[in-house]
C-alpha cells in the first residue's frame, strides 16, 4: 500500500535525489576544492542493486515519483546506462544531472536505457572563464555534449547556471540568447553556501530580482505557472522559448519542498542543507526488510525541518560540500 511520505509541516515527498558518486572530473569553485579531495572506496558506495532498491521501496511505500540521478558527477560511474535501464522500469519521471563533457558519447546509450530528462550544468559561456570556474578547458566539449543530448531526444534540455556576482553576472543576456538560440532552457540558479571553501557570502548572490529584471528588459518575460517544483519558470512573450530561476537564496522554497536525497555511501538526507544523515547503507547490508527501509525513511522525513535557515542567525552551514551531498 501506498502512504505518502509527509513531514511534520504537511509537506509530501515525491522527488528522490540520488548520488551514484562522490567523485567528478571537473573541480567547479563553488562545488568543490581544486585539490585535497579524497574520495569514498569503492565498497562504500551504493551498488545499482542497493539503490534499486531504495528506489523501489520510495516508489512502492511512499508514491515517489520523480528521480534524478546526480553526484559528484554520475557520468564518472561505470556503466551508468545500466543503472538508467534499471530505474527507467519504474513509474518515474527519470532525469540525470551532469557536467555534460562525455555526453557527446553518453547521450544516445542514456536515451536508449529510459532516461526521459537533462540537466546540463554550464556557468560561462566563454572558454576563459569556463577553464577559470571548473579547472578544465573543456567549454567546447559540454556545449556539443548540450547539442548531443538535444539530438539523443533528451527533451526539454536544461541548461544550469549558478551566477556569482564578479565572476559571470555579466553573462546573463549571453546565456538568454544561447537558451533561445538552441532551444535549452536555462536555469539561472542562485549561489548557495554549499561551495568547499566556504567563500559564499551575501554580496556574491546574484539575485532572483536582478536576473528577472535584466532579462526581462531586453526579452520581455511572463509567468508560467510552477506547482511545487523550486524553479519559477517564465516564458518569452515573443515565443523564444523558457528560463527558469531557482532562488534557494532570496525565495527560499522550503515551504513547496517535496525533496529528499540519498547520498553516495547511502546516507538518507532530508533537505541538501540537513545536519543530520540517517544510514540507509547499514540497514540494507545488514539484511532489513523492505519495512525496515521504510521505518527509517519515514522517521527521517519526519524529522525534517521547517526551512534552510540561509541568512538567519542559527543558520548552520553543512560540513559537507553540495559534490558530497549530491547537487
Ligand atoms: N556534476 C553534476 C553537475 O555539475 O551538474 C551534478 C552534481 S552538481 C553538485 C549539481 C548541481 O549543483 C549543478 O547544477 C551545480 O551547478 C549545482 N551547485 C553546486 N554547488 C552549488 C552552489 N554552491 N550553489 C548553487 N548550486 C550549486
Ligand atoms: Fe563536479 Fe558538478 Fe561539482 Fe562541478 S558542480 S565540481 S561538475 S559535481
Amino acid at each position: 500500500m501506498t502512504v505518502p511520505l509527509v513531514d511534520g509541516f504537511g509537506r509530501v515527498h515525491r522527488d528522490l535525489r540520488i548520488s551514484i558518486t562522490d567523485r567528478c572530473n571537473f573541480r567547479c569553485s563553488y562545488c568543490m576544492p581544486e585539490e585535497g579531495m579524497t574520495w569514498l572506496p569503492r565498497t562504500e558506495l551504493l551498488s545499482f542493486e542497493e539503490i534499486f532498491r531504495v528506489a523501489s521501496v520510495m516508489v512502492d511505500r511512499f508514491g515517489v515519483d520523480s528521480i534524478r540521478l546526480t553526484g559528484g558527477e554520475p557520468t564518472v560511474r561505470a556503466h551508468l546506462p545500466t543503472l538508467v535501464g534499471m530505474l527507467a522500469d519504474l513509474p518515474v519521471d527519470l532525469a540525470l544531472t551532469t557536467n555534460g563533457a562525455t555526453l557527446r558519447a553518453l547521450a544516445p546509450d542514456l536515451a536508449a536505457a529510459g532516461l526521459r530528462r537533462i540537466n546540463v550544468s554550464c556557468d560561462s559561456l566563454r572558454r576563459d572563464r569556463f577553464e577559470q570556474i571548473t579547472k578544465r578547458d573543456l567549454l567546447d566539449k559540454v556545449l556539443d555534449g548540450i547539442d548531443a543530448a538535444l539530438e539523443a531526444g533528451l527533451a526539454p534540455v536544461k541548461v544550469n547556471a549558478v551566477l556569482m556576482r564578479g565572476v559571470n553576472d555579466d553573462e546573463i543576456l549571453d546565456f538568454a540568447r544561447y537558451g533561445r538560440e538552441r532551444g535549452v532552457v536555462v536555469r539561472f540558479i542562485e549561489y548557495m553556501p554549499l561551495d568547499a571553501q566556504g567563500a559564499w557570502d551575501n554580496e556574491s548572490v546574484v539575485t532572483f530580482d536582478e536576473i528577472h529584471r535584466r532579462i526581462d528588459a531586453e526579452f520581455p518575460l511572463e509567468e508560467v505557472p510552477n506547482g511545487s517544483a523550486p524553479a519559477e519558470r517564465f516564458r518569452y512573450r515573443d515565443g523564444g522559448g523558457e528560463i527558469g530561476i531557482v532562488a534557494s537564496v532570496t525565495r527560499s522554497f522550503c515551504d513547496r519542498c517535496d525533496r529528499v536525497r540519498l547520498t553516495a555511501e547511502g546516507a538518507f538526507r532530508n533537505c541538501l542543507f540537513a545536519v543530520d544523515e540517517f544510514d540507509l547503507r547499514g540497514l540494507l547490508r545488514s539484511g532489513a526488510d523492505d519495512d525496515a527501509l521504510a521505518d527509517l525513511i519515514a522517521r527521517a522525513v519526519g524529522a525534517k525541518w521547517a526551512g534552510h535557515a540561509i541568512n538567519q542567525v542559527h543558520f548552520i552551514r553543512p560540513t559537507r560540500s553540495m559534490s558530497q551531498i549530491g547537487g
